[in-house]
């Protein structure tokens, strides 16, 4: 079933020069990009965005990080596309993370993984649509 995710190329995968990359990875998995841009979040941006990372231990750094520059974000579409952008990615921690996916290939440090996408439903929703309006939301 059709479904969208946000992702984003977070600010250690932009300024490495990894935009092209990731989009030829998920070009090549048949992943349409629905929409695109390239945006700097301030810190309380970063923070909404994060929100339900809220009163972890990691919430300040990871907010910082991704307030520190700019970064692409993208709505994909295709059937069953937050599994399988997930799987693309691979696991938060690059250690672990399959080989052949963006984040071992590329990641550097628990943090500095290169690459979001939605782990939901809902949470994909609430994430496009901060960022993102329906007017930006390509058709067909
Ligand atoms: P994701 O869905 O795989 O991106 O992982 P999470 O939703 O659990 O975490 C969100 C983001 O916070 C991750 O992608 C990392 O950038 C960062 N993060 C997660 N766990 C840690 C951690 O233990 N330490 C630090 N510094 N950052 C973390």
């Amino acid at each position: 079933m059709k479904e969208r995710t946000l992702s984003i190329i977070k600010p250690d995968g932009v300024l490495r020069g990894l935009i092209g990359p990731v989009i030829s990875r998920l070009e090549k998995e048949g992943l349409k990009i629905a929409a695109m841009k390239m945006i700097t979040m301030t810190k309380d941006q970063a923070r909404g965005f994060y929100k339900v990372h809220e009163g972890k231990p990691f919430y300040e750094s990871v907010t910082d990080f991704m307030s520190s520059g700019p970064c692409v974000v993208m709505v994909l579409e295709a059937d069953d596309v937050i599994g399988r952008y997930r799987k693309l990615m691979g696991a938060t921690n690059f250690k672990e993370a399959e080989e052949g996916t963006i984040r071992r290939d590329f990641a550097t440090d628990i943090e500095k993984n290169v690459v979001h996408g939605s782990d939901s439903r809902e949470n994909a929703e609430y994430e496009i649509g901060y960022f993102f309006s329906a007017l930006e939301m390509a058709e067909g």
